[in-house]
């Protein structure tokens, strides 16, 4: 319930302003987000990258309508994979079909992709085309077959372990050779079209993980979830996979203690790695994902106030998830940025 009503303020405008300007929100942010620059990116990924992780790197923004905004998302992305080529990081890019477009028309949306695409194809550069809510899975999904009937060969998609329609998608892609990151789902979804209970999701993510291991092309298999990355490890051993095979893939600012044990345990591991202004919707799904996010930072927020100085506990509290992660919010006072 709580969830889901997280999940209503990813979508709601009123809720994205307030919490937008307040400051906590975007110290909060810094958690899941490095910063707003391609500077703050690069930083982030040549720190991953020293630490033996692959990245993936997502220019925040979704559900364009504007030309000019989408044109300048693609541009943002091409600085992003000069950046990348020119200093031989380990890194690709992951950006949604809506902030290139697809809101606007087909043919600019292929217009202004078909920029990105071709610098990242001449760079040797992956593309991943993240997935977003169920209205879109299907056109996003069109959009790529088409990509892929162009002759585009450095790209992939995402496929959700929670939506129904999910087997026969992971079969498409399988038969066409496409890459398929899988993950849960981080949208909110109907019954009729996504399973709610978060044991059958588990099923379904272990069932398609499966096939995409057996049958797929170097799958991402994208999860903190133990449960799930304990179960990818056993498949693999029993069924003798290579760990060159597939990665798994985490969200940067979570879990890392799990993405370095990986790492030493000699598994490819890549991080997701976002930046941008647009960081709301992001922020908010991601607090859904383990509401004691939500609790840290209303602890944080009566630490700031006068109530809090007051009564002396301004000292440093433990994030959700500092012992794990050792990844505590970085705060750059209350003026910090993508929270
Ligand atoms: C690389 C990557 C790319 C993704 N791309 C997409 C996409 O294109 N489309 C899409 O719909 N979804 C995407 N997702 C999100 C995904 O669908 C899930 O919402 C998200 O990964 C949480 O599910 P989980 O399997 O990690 O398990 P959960 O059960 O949510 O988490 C397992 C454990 O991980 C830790 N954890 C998980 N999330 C958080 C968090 N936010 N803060 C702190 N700790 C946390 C906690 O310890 C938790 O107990 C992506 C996820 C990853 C890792």
């Amino acid at each position: 319930m709580f969830r889901r009503g997280l999940l209503y303020l990813s979508e709601s405008h009123g809720a994205k302003k307030l919490l937008t300007g307040t400051p906590l929100t975007r110290t909060m942010s810094l958690r899941f987000v490095p910063g707003e620059t391609v500077d703050d990116l690069i930083g982030a990924v040549r720190e991953a990258n020293g630490q033996g992780l692959k990245v993936t790197a997502n220019y925040l923004g979704e559900a364009v309508t504007n030309r000019q905004q989408a044109q300048a998302a693609a541009d943002t992305y091409l600085e992003v994979l000069d950046r990348i080529d020119r200093e031989g990081l380990d890194a690709g890019v992951s950006l949604k079909f809506t902030q290139m477009g697809q809101d606007i028309d087909d043919a600019f949306l292929r217009e202004n992709l078909g920029r990105v695409l071709q610098r990242a194809d001449d760079a040797g550069i992956f593309v991943r085309f993240d997935m977003e809510g169920s209205a879109y899975v299907q056109r996003t999904l069109d959009a790529f077959e088409t990509l892929w009937r162009d002759g585009w060969r450095n790209i992939g998609v995402v496929l959700q372990a929670y939506l129904k329609r999910t087997a026969g998608d992971v079969a498409r892609m399988n038969e066409l050779g496409a890459r398929v990151r899988l993950c849960k789902g981080a949208y909110r979804e109907p019954p009729e079209v996504a399973v709610q209970e978060m044991g059958a999701i588990r099923r379904n993510f272990v069932e398609l993980m499966q096939v995409l291991l057996r049958e797929g092309v170097r799958p991402g298999i994208a999860t903190h979830d133990e449960r799930l990355v304990d179960a990818t490890l056993r498949f693999v051993r029993r069924e003798g996979i290579d760990p060159g095979r597939f990665e798994f893939q985490m969200l940067y600012g979570v879990r890392r203690d799990l993405q370095q044990r990986l790492v030493e345990q000699g598994y490819a591991v890549r991080v997701y790695v976002p930046f941008g202004e647009k960081w709301y919707p992001y922020l908010m799904r991601r607090l859904a994902e383990r509401p004691e996010n939500v609790a840290f930072m209303v602890e944080s927020m009566v630490k700031d106030s006068p109530l809090g100085v007051l009564f002396g506990s301004s000292a440093p509290g433990a994030g959700p998830d500092r012992t794990r992660d050792g990844a505590r919010s970085r705060s750059r006072g209350s003026g910090g940025s993508h929270g």
